[in-house]
């Protein structure tokens, strides 16, 4: 049997993840059931928040791009030793890096003028019922903050890192969305509990890669591509003199291909991100208003209170809409197979944390 626990504190995942599916938030914040590996774009989000933590606190860009490729390497040994996903994660922690080195790059100079006040910064405030102004005597509210920093102009913000694989232009719905956005306001909150007056939100973003790498032609030791016919022997030209230098399949020849390197994918990325910077990262200011900020205090409450009834009843119900909307939900599993953690042992591919807010660890 699997103990049913609520930890006191509630973070904005844990809202959000219960907003989508009270099922899914039983599983993962009371029961503590998580995949056996982090998906990948988790994993990658944390290791990029690693390197830009450590250039926060004062290192430089090439130590910061160190710390988080070092992080890479560190959470999945097992996996780097199984050959067949090595060179998978090789290219996710060239990613990584490339990613990193082309941000500091890309806000040198505007990274010159901002003061960083504070870095990770935890929180824990009040969750406040705005009809009676009392503070919820069950749950907080707990979240970490990437920044804390002084704008060129002297005001203070509160900065948020994301990566993400949705187009960043100024008119698409990735900035639009972040108007009604809850955590940002949630953050607001957090940071002048702290003290800070923080009077807007920088929100920083670095796009994922669309590419991956590719097959690349062998090269002979002059540099020249290696065409070869059925016999495997190599062709030349028709006038004999030079070696042919493309492939032709009705002709049975082939040209000799392999696929790309982690680093050479690395530096045709670099190459990419030097070329179009704007493509990759964006940052911007997201107002917030006090009417936002009583949206985000509401909204926090009524959350806490549907938490709370589901935790008394032990009742969560499941919402099937969002099993398979936005990618395959990581319980799918276990719900359609009528897993009841009262009386099954967890199946394969999952394990328990007792840590259920691994976002609010302070490292
Ligand atoms: S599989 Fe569907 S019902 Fe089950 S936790 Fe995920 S979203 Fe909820």
């Amino acid at each position: 049997v699997i103990p049913a626990t609520l930890d006191h504190r509630i973070t904005n995942s844990q809202r959000s993840c219960a907003m989508t599916c009270l099922r899914k938030h039983f599983l993962s914040y009371v029961l503590g059931i998580r995949r056996d590996e982090d998906a990948k774009p988790l994993r990658m989000g944390s290791a990029y928040h690693l390197g830009l933590e450590a250039h926060g606190r004062g290192q430089g860009a090439d130590p910061s791009v160190l710390a988080a490729v070092a992080a890479y390497d560190t959470r999945a040994p097992e996996t780097f030793a199984n050959d067949e996903h090595a060179a998978d994660w090789l290219v996710e922690r060239e990613v990584v890096a490339r990613l990193l080195t082309g941000y500091f790059w890309r806000w040198s100079e505007m990274d010159a003028q901002m003061q960083v006040l504070a870095c990770e910064v935890p929180f824990e405030i009040p969750i406040v019922n705005p009809a009676s102004g009392r503070s919820s005597r069950t749950y907080t509210l707990a979240g970490k903050i990437d920044k804390i920093v002084r704008l060129p102009d002297g005001r203070i913000a509160v900065m948020e890192h994301k990566t993400t694989g949705d187009d960043l232009a100024p008119e698409s719905d990735y900035w639009r969305r972040l108007r009604i956005d809850s955590q940002i306001s949630v953050y607001m909150l957090g940071a002048r509990s702290l003290g800070f007056e923080a009077e807007t939100v920088l929100y920083d973003v670095a796009r994922k890669p669309t590419t991956s790498p590719r097959s690349i032609p062998v090269l002979d030791a002059d540099g020249l591509k290696i065409v070869v016919d059925a016999n495997g022997e190599r062709v030349r030209t028709k006038d004999g003199k030079r070696w042919r230098q493309s492939g032709d399949a009705a002709e049975g020849l082939t040209l000799q291909s392999r696929p790309e390197t982690a680093a050479e994918y690395g530096d045709r990325l670099t190459t990419d991100i030097a070329a179009r910077p704007d493509w990759y990262y964006a940052r911007r200011e997201i107002p917030r208003l006090h009417s936002d900020l009583d949206e985000a205090r509401h909204d926090l409450w009524h959350t806490a209170q549907i938490i709370h009834e589901c935790h008394l009843g032990c009742r969560w119900p499941k919402n099937t809409s969002a099993c398979i909307g936005f990618g395959r939900c990581g319980f799918f599993d276990l719900c359609t197979t009528g897993f009841d953690p009262a009386t099954m042992p967890l199946p394969e591919g999952f394990k328990i944390v007792t840590d259920r807010h691994q976002e609010l660890t302070v490292e």
